[in-house]
């Protein structure tokens, strides 16, 4: 770790049982706080995330709490090609890591627990699998990304040992605060579940991040306006935003093909100006990890930007300067 500066983390009674870093500020030539940032906070050099597949199902999918999964859903979309369930998780860790090792011998990883659900297993289980990802040398710290109603107190005072040996950050997909949303997506958790989760977590000392999704049917600016000052409230870390992504095969594809459901047929630029103003009012003490998403060609049926994710950035960057806005100027 870096830096051992930080501020403490209370618990409900008042007991301090956590230390998490100061949010280093940014420089004033960046127009927000990005993923680069937030790491610096907790290591010195390169770090590079490496997506898992570690064999998960998701409790939406097989009954527990819903079948059928998210309207949108289609898991075939996010898992990089090196990322392989038939691997073990130290063949992916290895195989991610031969990948990015020869541009940048010195890099050290994070492994991501990305596809499913990852903390759908008993806890022991669960510490076999994420310290078989410690055990891989260069492996740094975990990211375990999971549902917010799928986050035991049992695991959480597991991760909350773990997290006081190596970096771990939680990611929980709330995707939107709007209940009537969550409901139509067929999402099978409320936004009481994440505002639940987070506060656990956080009150365990550990690191947290949440993932949205913009343009989820029937929602307007106001309603991604809702979600963010929601967000806002809560003692997270990170936060990923993305376009919903139209892909084939899904629940929401037939959906819309039969006129029941409508989403956003924005431009790149129409979906620029959508997530600066989210932007701006977003806190500074929040990375934001990413604003896009890139499905497999073969899968999307829309938007179809053509842009590759950094193309995108660079968009977002020279429409920022041009309005001379930054992340959370609006507040
Ligand atoms: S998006 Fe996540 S929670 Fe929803 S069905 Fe897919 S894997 Fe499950």
């Amino acid at each position: 770790m870096a830096s051992s500066a930080g501020y403490a983390v209370p618990d409900s009674s008042g007991r301090i049982v956590g230390l998490f870093p100061a949010a280093k500020p940014f420089s004033v030539s960046k127009p927000y706080r990005d993923l680069g940032d937030f790491l610096a906070c907790h290591f010195e050099g390169k770090v590079q995330k490496i997506s898992i597949n570690a064999g998960f199902t998701c409790p939406n999918r097989d009954g527990t709490c819903g079948t059928g999964g998210c309207t949108y859903c289609n898991n075939q979309t996010f898992n990089p090609e090196y990322c392989s369930p038939t691997a073990t998780i130290t063949e992916q860790l290895v195989k991610g890591k031969a990948f990015f090792a020869r541009k940048y011998p010195s890099m050290r990883y994070l492994a991501y627990f990305q596809a499913y659900t990852n903390t759908y297993a008993s806890v022991e289980r669960l510490r076999e699998m994420y310290e078989e990802a410690l055990a891989v040398p260069d492996v740094v710290g975990l990211i375990i990304g999971t549902r917010p109603d799928c986050m035991p107190n049992e695991l959480l005072r597991y991760l909350a040992e773990l997290s006081r040996r190596t970096f771990v950050l939680v990611e929980y997909g709330a995707e939107t605060a709007r209940d009537s949303t969550l409901q139509l997506i067929n999402r099978g958790h409320s936004w009481a579940h994440t505002v639940d989760a987070v506060t656990r977590t956080h009150a365990h000392g550990i690191m947290c991040g949440l993932h949205l999704i913009i343009g989820l049917p029937g929602e307007t600016t106001d309603d991604f306006r809702a979600t963010i000052a929601a967000v806002a409230q809560l003692p997270i870390d990170t936060l990923k935003l993305h376009q919903l992504q139209l892909i084939r095969g899904t629940r929401l594809a037939r959906q819309v093909a039969a006129g029941e459901v409508a989403v956003p047929q924005w431009s790149a630029e129409e979906y620029v100006e959508v997530c600066i103003d989210l932007l701006r009012r977003l806190p500074r003490r929040i990375a934001v990890e990413r604003f896009v998403s890139q499905s497999p060609a073969g899968l999307l049926i829309a938007p179809r930007w053509g842009l590759k994710n950094h193309e995108f950035t660079h968009l977002l960057h020279r429409r920022l300067a041009a309005l001379a806005a930054t992340q959370g100027d609006l507040l």
